[in-house]
């Protein structure tokens, strides 16, 4: 086999000379990975200057000081336990140097009284005087070049010590080999970055405090690195056959005509860009992103009359029964030609049938759970599957999921709108379509924020409601992550509302019977009750058009996407809409931040790029657990910016150069074989 210019940092870290199997095993521990090159890309979280000269008297408890000073007497141990002591001053104050150390034994030789030194330490204060315990450099003052200029500072972990780190890095940084350059020469001067390896080298072995541009250039790596992985699975999915699917119009047309309303603007765009996806001879592969209540149902249903009037068959799949027999009603109501529902409570002989007409093909359209394609279902011809509310799924499980059927158009949706940064990197092989905005005629939901403290006055406000017709959602708090303990809490305010309401409650929850569950919201549905106490259940997807009425327990123990979904409950029908978000009286900043932005913006897309800034990318940083690309170089909030101009470059890199065969291509094949994107390289080498 050829040699390969990787090798030497794809190598195990115990290739390096001094790192034996007990420190590799903790460095691989420290780095999130046992290659030098994870070495290499375990940054520090900090620099110690010590070419930086202060005072005693002018130094920080606490802080890292360097300073010249004369040693004013020594103070030997009384036995061997005890710690050497030397006084020192440098006109401005005194201070104490304490060794424990072996230094004990020759400091008061090497420095006597008068001489002159550089010390370098922390500097701690004992009863309000100047300490430094064993600070690590003490050296002759004519001899600076004995002190390190600056050391990086890198996390450890128990049992690790700084300089092994540093040796290992040295060590790294001498089998760091000289790589071909994989970004455009005009970016690197326009951003005046440098070269991968000085980047490194600027890190962490710098003669200087780095400046942001070696870390913003390992974060683009980083990130160009995601987007051209992503885009060669873009590239290949999208060569991959599919068929054109025609129609005449005729069923959407008569399903247009029960509906009684023409789309949106921004559903007809949507709906537009789908149908390009149809009509092309080619695998669709696309997320519909829409806010609750902005309409996608509508959207999907035409998509699938779409696969019909082709002569085809297509499916709706939702993750739980309740959603699929939502969808299954709102279907039945709207389409031209039959609609069956398959879930897990469908049995017998209406299950048989379902099942012999999917086959035979004379049922064109189907709504199910995950049901519908596991479990050996055959269809006659499935040309569409349209995939609700799935956003929990991994790119991954969302490629097998599309891999279905030879030939299955997918579109996902999803009501929980993705912020920008999530959407680019981890939803990056997917085509997107947005719906923005609501049906017209819909009225924006009144949100207002209440101490808990006024319950009693939220509680007066809802008996008001409810005397004018309204209903009523009550969210009860998220207690903990413990179920029980939520369920208790529902059911206590159960029984408080019920006390004062009377047969108007309903309740509903995550642990009951399912028939019990589907009977309550039945009622609410129906307004045989009229105020109903639920858990989050009722997040997703619930669709009663007379509720105007929200109110959320414990608001801020909520997330503020979670939130945005509980509000979107409310505010379907014409009915002016209102929201009420209980608090604690104490709450964190982050929390009081979250609630106001709550109030006063309904857009969910700012809602969810928000949500992810203020709490710093916690989605991506998170994620490399759990399987997802997360970052190590770069920083999601910090480097948003970076990331819309690696997407760019990626899709006029691939653009020119699809097979990443040109100079530039054969660079950025390296680039992805160091992020490991192994999917990417896999499509280069079959395609
Ligand atoms: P989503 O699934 O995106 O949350 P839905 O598809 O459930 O939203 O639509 C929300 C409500 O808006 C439904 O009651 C639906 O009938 C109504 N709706 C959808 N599109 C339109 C439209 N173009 N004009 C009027 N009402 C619409
Ligand atoms: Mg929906």
């Amino acid at each position: 086999m050829e040699p390969d210019v990787l090798d030497p940092i794809l190598a195990p870290l115990e290739t390096l000379a001094g790192v034996g199997p007990a420190v590799g095993t903790l460095l691989a521990k420290v780095a999130g990975g046992g290659r030098v090159l994870d070495l290499l890309f375990h940054l520090p979280e900090g620099w110690i200057d010590r070419r930086e000269r202060t005072t005693i008297r002018a130094g920080l408890p606490g802080q890292v000081v360097t300073f010249a000073a004369e040693v004013v007497r020594h103070e030997p141990p009384g036995n061997e336990r005890q710690p050497w002591k030397t006084a020192v001053t440098d006109g401005s104050a005194f201070a104490e140097l304490v060794f424990f150390d072996a230094r004990r034994r020759w400091i008061g030789r090497r420095f006597p009284a008068g001489t002159k030194v550089l010390i370098s330490g922390k500097l701690d204060a004992e009863a309000g005087r100047p300490v430094l315990q064993n600070p690590p450099f003490v050296v002759a003052a004519d001899r600076p070049g004995d002190l390190p200029g600056v050391e990086p500072v890198w996390p450890l972990t128990a049992g690790l010590w700084m300089r092994q780190v540093a040796g290992a890095m040295a060590r790294a940084l001498a089998v760091l080999p000289e790589l071909p350059e994989w970004h455009d020469a005009a970016l690197l001067r326009r951003e005046r970055w440098p070269g991968f390896a000085e980047a490194l080298r600027a890190l962490q072995a710098p003669e200087a405090p780095p400046g942001p541009e070696a870390r913003a250039r390992l974060a683009y790596d980083e990130l160009l690195a995601g987007q051209v992985a992503l885009g060669l699975v873009r590239l290949r999915s999208r060569a991959r056959p599919g068929r054109a699917l025609a129609g005449d119009g005729a069923l959407r047309a008569a399903a247009l005509a029960r509906f009684g309303f023409v789309p949106t603007a921004s559903q007809a765009k949507a709906l537009e860009e789908i149908d390009r996806d149809l009509a092309a001879p080619r695998r669709m592969l696309r997320l519909l992103q829409g806010d609750v209540g902005s309409g996608k149902t509508l959207v999907a249903l035409m998509a699938m009359l779409r696969a019909v009037e082709a002569g085809a068959q297509a499916v709706m799949m939702a993750p739980t029964e309740l959603l699929a027999r939502q969808h299954h009603r709102t279907l039945l109501a709207l389409s031209p030609v039959p609609v069956a529902l398959l879930a897990g409570s469908v049995r017998g002989a209406e299950r048989a049938r379902v099942l012999a007409g999917l086959e035979n093909g004379s049922i064109p359209l189907a709504v199910g759970t995950h049901a519908l394609v596991q479990r050996g279902v055959a269809f006659r011809d499935l040309a569409l599957a349209v995939i609700d509310e799935q956003h929990r799924f991994g790119v991954d499980q969302r490629v097998t999921l599309g891999a279905k059927g030879a030939m299955t158009d997918v579109l996902v949706m999803t009501a929980t709108p993705i912020p920008r940064t999530v959407l680019l990197t981890q939803w990056g092989e997917m085509e997107v379509s947005r719906i923005t905005g609501k049906p017209a005629g819909r009225r924006p939901v009144k949100t207002t924020l209440h101490s808990l403290a006024n319950l009693g006055d939220v509680a007066d406000a809802t008996a008001r409601a409810l005397e004018g017709g309204a209903q009523v959602y009550w969210v009860c708090p998220l207690v903990t992550e413990n179920e029980d303990l939520d369920l208790a809490a529902a059911e206590e305010r159960f029984a408080s509302l019920r006390h004062r309401f009377g047969a108007l409650v309903g309740l509903a929850h995550g642990r009951q019977e399912s028939a019990a569950r589907e009977a309550a919201l039945a009622d609410f549905a129906a307004g045989r009750t009229r105020l109903l106490v639920a858990t989050t259940v009722i997040e997703v997807g619930v669709d009663v058009p007379a509720a105007s009425v929200m109110v959320v327990e414990h608001a801020e123990r909520f997330g503020l996407a979670q939130l945005h979904q509980l509000r979107g409950r409310v505010g379907r029908g014409s009915a002016a809409s209102f929201c009420l978000l209980l608090h604690d009286d104490r709450l964190t900043e982050g929390a009081r931040r979250r609630l106001l932005l709550l109030r006063d913006t309904d857009d969910g897309f700012v809602i969810a790029d928000e949500d992810f800034r203020l709490r710093g990318g916690g989605d991506l940083l998170g994620t490399r657990q759990s399987g997802e690309p997360g970052f190590r170089l770069a920083h999601p909030v910090e480097h948003e910016g970076l990331l819309n101009v690696a997407r760019k470059d990626a899709d006029v890199l691939l653009h020119r150069d699809p097979r990443l065969i040109s100079e530039r291509g054969m660079a950025v094949r390296v680039l992805l074989r160091m992020f490991d994107k192994k999917r990417a390289i896999g499509t280069l080498r079959s395609g």
